[in-house]
This record gives C-alpha cells, structure tokens and sequence, in this order.
C-alpha cells in the first residue's frame, strides 16, 4: 500500500498557494485532480471518495518555486481522512461494492444448483429460498423461483442439456472468480456450502450436482480437495 508523504505537508498540497508555515526551502508538490471516485480507504477504513492525482514537484527557495522536480502520482487521495495511496487501493471492491457481488454469487450458485439435472423438487427450492432470503433477496418466494427456473429452462434449454455445462461454468466463473479474492477463506467455503446444503435438500448428490459443485468451488479458488471434504461435510451437518 504506497503511502506517499509530501514533502511540505498539508499546507503544500494545494495547487497555486504559496506553501504556508514558512517553509523556505524544499520540495512542494502541486496536485491536479485527474478524477474521482468511491473506494474502501484502507486509512481510515470504510467507503469514501477519492480524487485520483497526479503532482508537479518543484524546489523551493525562499518560498518561491524554482526547479521542476518532475512529476509525482499517481495517487488516490482520500476525501475523509486525505492520506495518499497508491492505485492498487482502488483494486479492492467498497463494502457497499462486495456485498452486491456476495449477494450476486449466491444467486449464481443456487441457480446453477437449482436448474442441474432436472426441475427442483419442492424441498431444494425451500431451502434455496431461504438461502436467498438470507443473502437479502427479501422478496424471494418459491413461486418466483421456481417461475424463474422454468424460464430459464425454456430460454435456453439448460435443463438436462450436458451441452449447457460449459455455459454454466462461465456464469459461475463471472460471478464468483471477480469476488474470490476478497473473501477469507471461510466465506469462500460458506458460499459453497450453501449450495452443497440446496443440492442435498432433495437427496444424495447428482453426478450433475457435484459437476456444478466442482465448478463453482474452482471459481472460488478452493483446493479440489478442499471441495471434495466439504461435500462430504455438508452431508453430515443439519442445515
Ligand atoms: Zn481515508
């Protein structure tokens, strides 16, 4: 995470001012708002905005600019707390960012469970309802669900089409590949689990249910063996 420490603090960051607090000699940075933005500061720890900057230096002697220095930046800059970071700050998703893709990835995942290897049976759409719910699709019923499934059925012939697994890999890689890295472990291995638990609400696994699986614990970057004890975990513990 590269902070980057002006030279004249503060004062010297504003563009066209003459560095205050006396400082005679030395470097001042004017910066130019290049644009701006949300991010998670990884400062002061939350969503903020954040202006993208890039900087002049030049040496100062008795208050007066002399050398060019070059130039400095590009740097995110902080609106709340205007610690300067490096671009890689903005690679990390705001909170507001990584619970619009977990929510997504749920639905992904149940979805690619649901429409595997025939229509769902009452007891997986129960329990991939109460999933939703829980993930915040508040008004998810097994009526829209199951009218879902079906239409997705019609549109695209996924159910019972092996033709159609290389396009559910896609989906399950979009969804969850972009989200992987932002979740510990344990969240990794949660957003599979509740698939596992839908896939098992209407019994033992199907050979297309454990494809699905596979795929979707590789998109989250979890070890095949990992996948493989977790699946045989969720059979031995009550949703
Ligand atoms: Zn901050």
């Amino acid at each position: 995470m590269g902070r980057t420490a002006p030279f004249g603090g503060r004062g010297d960051r504003v563009p066209g001012l003459p560095g205050r607090g006396g400082r005679l000699i030395g470097t001042r940075t004017a910066w130019t708002t290049v644009c701006d933005g949300e991010f998670f500061c990884p400062g002061c720890g939350g969503d903020r905005n954040y202006q993208r900057r890039t900087g002049r230096r030049r040496f100062v002697f008795l208050g007066v600019p002399l050398l060019s220095r070059g130039e400095t930046g590009p740097v995110v800059e902080c609106a709340a707390c205007q610690d300067h970071f490096g671009l890689d700050a903005l690679d990390h998703p705001t909170t507001v960012r990584l619970s619009t893709m977990l929510r997504d990835a749920v639905h992904t995942v149940v979805l690619a469970v649901l429409t595997t290897g025939g229509s769902a049976a009452r007891a997986a759409l129960d329990a991939a309802v109460t999933t939703l719910r829980g993930a915040g699709f508040d008004d998810c019923t097994e009526e829209r669900l199951g009218a879902l499934i079906d239409a997705l059925a019609a549109d695209t012939g996924r159910l019972n089409d092996p033709d159609c697994a290389p396009g559910l890999a896609i989906e399950l890689h979009e969804a969850l590949g972009p989200l992987a890295p932002h979740l510990a472990p344990a969240g990794r291995e949660a957003l599979l689990l509740q698939g596992a638990r839908i896939a098992l609400a209407d019994g033992p696994y199907t050979p297309a249910e454990r494809d699905v699986l596979a795929t979707a614990g590789c998109a989250l970057t979890i070890d095949p063996d990992d996948v493989a004890r977790l699946l045989v975990a969720a059979t031995r513990t009550p949703r």
